[in-house]
């Protein structure tokens, strides 16, 4: 059984204006997403901008709802759950957030911000107790327990990320999903808080849903990964397998995309127009960037296909 199971998840947003037969246009953020995560396993989403990522860490969490398909966790179908067992459920997944400057309350001090989900969950809790976890859980990522009573802004960049982790820690959970987690962050700093990151996937035998788009913090910290172009899974298995040798061209362009290092050849690579192709509704959505486009693309949407460690949607790959 996996931890984490994401059926055929379809979501659309509302466009703001209606068409002339006045039906509300919609905006298909995902479309049609398979996924698992097992338990203690990292997995890692990538895709460009707007890609959908975040709108699948926001259902994965249940802060969302999907338009069609399913998310069980631990096969219990989160949005057929009734209220209490959702509340019960919602210890077992925390949230890390991109910017560790948005994300906490500049108001509260940190035993309020990290103590916050414990709140909701034990009601009963006595204040000494409470001090207690979250000091404990303070030292676990590397911050001083005596800053409980500091406030976010008194921390930098990287000690706050590490409030927003201890946060996520605090209800002992099996799975954090990390949107952007240390992409406003330092290099060095980045590569401190992964490795906190591993070092709790180890301890507590943590899942991650590890969304970045970029690829090279994606190598180093997770087992599994899933590329998605415009709501699509094109590429998913081994992280390792998928560095070795990835099939879907779209992957291959982010891949040559973080390789090269002069930043006007980056702007310029994912976007470049290859192709004679324009999408249609059935043709594969990635025909109008791709160079191997034929009449095979255009007629007919490729699935995933390939072995459990390494699949590709790609009628040429
Ligand atoms: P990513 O995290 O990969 O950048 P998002 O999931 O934030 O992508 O967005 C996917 C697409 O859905 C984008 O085109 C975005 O503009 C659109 N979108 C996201 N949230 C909303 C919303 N609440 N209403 C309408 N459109 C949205
Ligand atoms: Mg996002």
């Amino acid at each position: 059984m996996s931890l984490v199971r994401v059926e055929n998840l379809v979501k659309d947003y509302p466009l703001p204006k209606k068409n002339l037969l006045g039906k509300a246009p919609v905006y298909r953020a995902l479309d049609g997403i398979n996924l698992e995560i097992e338990k203690g396993e990292s997995l890692g989403i990538v895709g460009e901008s707007g890609c959908g990522k975040s709108t699948l860490a926001r259902i994965v969490m249940a802060l969302d709802k999907p338009t069609s398909g399913k998310v069980y966790y631990s096969d219990i179908d989160l949005f057929s759950a009734s209220k209490n067992k959702l509340r019960q459920l919602r210890k077992h997944f925390q949230m890390v957030f991109q910017d560790p400057y948005s994300s906490l309350n500049p108001r509260k001090k940190v035993i309020s911000i990290v103590s916050e989900p414990l709140d909701m969950l034990e009601k009963s809790i006595s204040r000494r107790e409470r001090k207690k976890k979250v000091e404990l859980i303070l030292e676990e990522v590397g911050l001083n327990p005596g800053d409980i009573d500091k406030y976010p802004h008194e921390f930098s960049g990287g000690q706050r990320q590490r409030v927003a982790i201890a946060r996520a820690l605090i209800t002992k959970p099996s799975l954090i999903v990390a949107d952007e987690s240390v992409s406003a962050l330092d290099v060095s700093v980045q590569a401190q808080v992964l490795n906190l990151m591993m070092d709790l996937q180890d301890k507590y035998n943590l899942a991650f849903m590890f969304i970045s788009h970029d690829l090279s913090v994606v190598e180093f910290i997770t087992q599994k990964l899933a590329v998605i172009y415009l709501g699509k899974i094109v590429e998913k298995g081994t992280t390792s397998q998928i560095f070795k040798k990835p099939f879907h061209p779209y992957t291959k362009l982010l891949f040559s995309a973080i390789l090269n290092v002069d930043p006007d050849i980056k702007k310029t690579s994912t976007k470049k127009k290859e192709s004679k192709f324009s999408p249609t509704p059935s043709s594969c959505s990635f025909i109008d960037r791709c160079s191997l486009a034929t009449t095979i693309c255009q007629s007919k949407s490729p699935v995933l296909a390939g072995n459990k460690n390494h699949q590709y949607a790609c009628h040429h790959a």
